[in-house]
């Protein structure tokens, strides 16, 4: 071997003896909310599927005869001639429910996040974010070379110091619902906190479109949100909306400058036009089938009244991510295991994904799962939860 491989491999044998190595598992297809691991099958609670429509029979035959229709892929990029009828019908419809001027898709929220902040900021603005903001968004700052400042996890105080430190044009961005905590972002209060400083809030919507805000419209979308303020909602299509991709949403001059300047838009092929089919039907039957939303919303009330009954420890969601706080890691695994035994798929969460000492099992609830199932699983953490107290030194 030679010495690059030799240092990878001394590291990836450092990760695995701190227990930090990750793996992939491949399911097979048995459809949400089951899964199967290590050949033993499993309710499955950790996917961002939350309304079930990944499997919903017409998202699926649209996609199906999408793809006999215009092919499996796009061809090209949007600007060359991947661009078609059906992104702009969906792009329009997306904007249309958001009540936007217009909308841009993207493969990923990964890339949609690049290009946001890419085409907003160079080396003389700044970036302000909050501690705990997904990754692209971190990313999107350092690439775009601008000044990046955080603040304190949803602390409009900490994120006006940092405003006043900032120079340029100011990007005040957050995530809408925090993916590890399920917590919202205070969005009001940095709606006003930029019209007062005059900044640009940019708001991802990735775990809440589908779920949080009239009709799922999303965090962006809560009332009282100043409009004008808002430069962009990101929504991705691969969580609530069961399929993959995200969108921007803003004005007429924010999407043409997406279009002129985000390179991850202009410089990637468009996403398949059979997916944007997909997408265009799950949109539809989000907005008619509003019982999803209801009986999602049904299942994070019942879970978190029956787990604190059982005296488990709830991170502050109201949302499908309902963390489930234990603390020490070894005891998190443990019970991820043992839940795993039971037949239960809840992942463990651990440092340095989260701070010290707050590991926790990461709960995430959907309309496709059966009231019994969130019944059962409560029971389950309850009585390994006991199991773990009872041995404990
Ligand atoms: C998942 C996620 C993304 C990435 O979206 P993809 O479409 O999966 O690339 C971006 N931002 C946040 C907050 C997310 O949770």
């Amino acid at each position: 071997m030679n010495d690059w491989r030799m240092e990878l491999a001394i590291d990836l044998a450092r990760r695995g003896r701190n227990g930090l190595r990750r793996r992939l598992y491949p399911r097979s297809a048995i459809p949400f909310p089951y899964f199967d691991l290590h050949g033993k099958q499993l309710i499955n609670f950790a996917a961002n599927d939350y309304l079930g429509l990944s499997t919903h029979p017409k998202v699926v035959s649209a996609l199906a005869a999408g793809a006999w229709r215009w092919g499996a892929g796009a061809g090209a990029s949007h600007l060359l001639s991947g661009h078609t009828q059906v992104h702009a019908d969906f792009e329009q419809a997306l904007a249309d429910f958001l009540g936007t001027e217009r909308s841009l898709l993207f493969s990923s929220g990964y890339q949609a996040n690049l290009a946001v902040i890419g085409a907003l900021a160079d080396r003389r603005d700044s970036v302000i974010e909050d501690y705990l903001n997904h990754a692209s968004l971190i990313d999107a700052a350092r690439l775009s070379g601008a000044r990046l400042l955080r603040y304190a996890h949803a602390d409009v105080e900490a994120a006006r110091k940092r405003l006043l430190q900032a120079s340029g044009r100011r990007l005040l961005v957050t995530d809408g619902v925090f993916s590890m905590d399920g917590d919202l972002a205070p969005v009001v209060a940095l709606g006003r906190l930029a019209e007062e400083t005059d900044a640009l809030l940019i708001v991802d919507d990735a775990h809440g479109f589908g779920v949080v805000g009239e009709s799922g419209r999303g965090v962006a979308r809560l009332p009282g949100v100043p409009a004008r303020v808002l430069a962009a909602q990101i929504v991705t299509l691969g969580k609530g909306m069961g399929v993959v991709g995200a969108a921007v949403a803003g004005d007429e001059i924010l999407i043409d400058t997406l279009i002129n300047h985000g390179r991850s838009y202009i410089y990637t092929t468009a996403l398949p036009p059979a997916l944007a089919e997909a997408l265009l039907v799950a949109l539809e039957v989000l907005r008619e089938e509003t019982w999803r939303q209801i009986r999602v919303a049904e299942h994070v009330e019942r879970f978190r009244s029956r787990a604190l009954a059982v005296g488990m420890h709830l991170a502050d969601s109201k949302t499908p991510i309902q963390p489930v706080m234990i603390g020490s890691v070894t005891q998190t695994m443990t019970l991820s295991a043992r839940l795993e035994q039971r037949g239960f798929y809840v992942p463990a969460i651990r440092p340095p994904t989260v701070p010290q000492g707050t590991a926790r099992l990461r709960v995430s609830l959907s309309a496709a799962h059966e009231t019994g199932m969130i019944d059962a699983l409560v029971q389950a953490l309850a009585e390994e939860n006991e199991r773990l107290d009872s041995s404990a030194p």
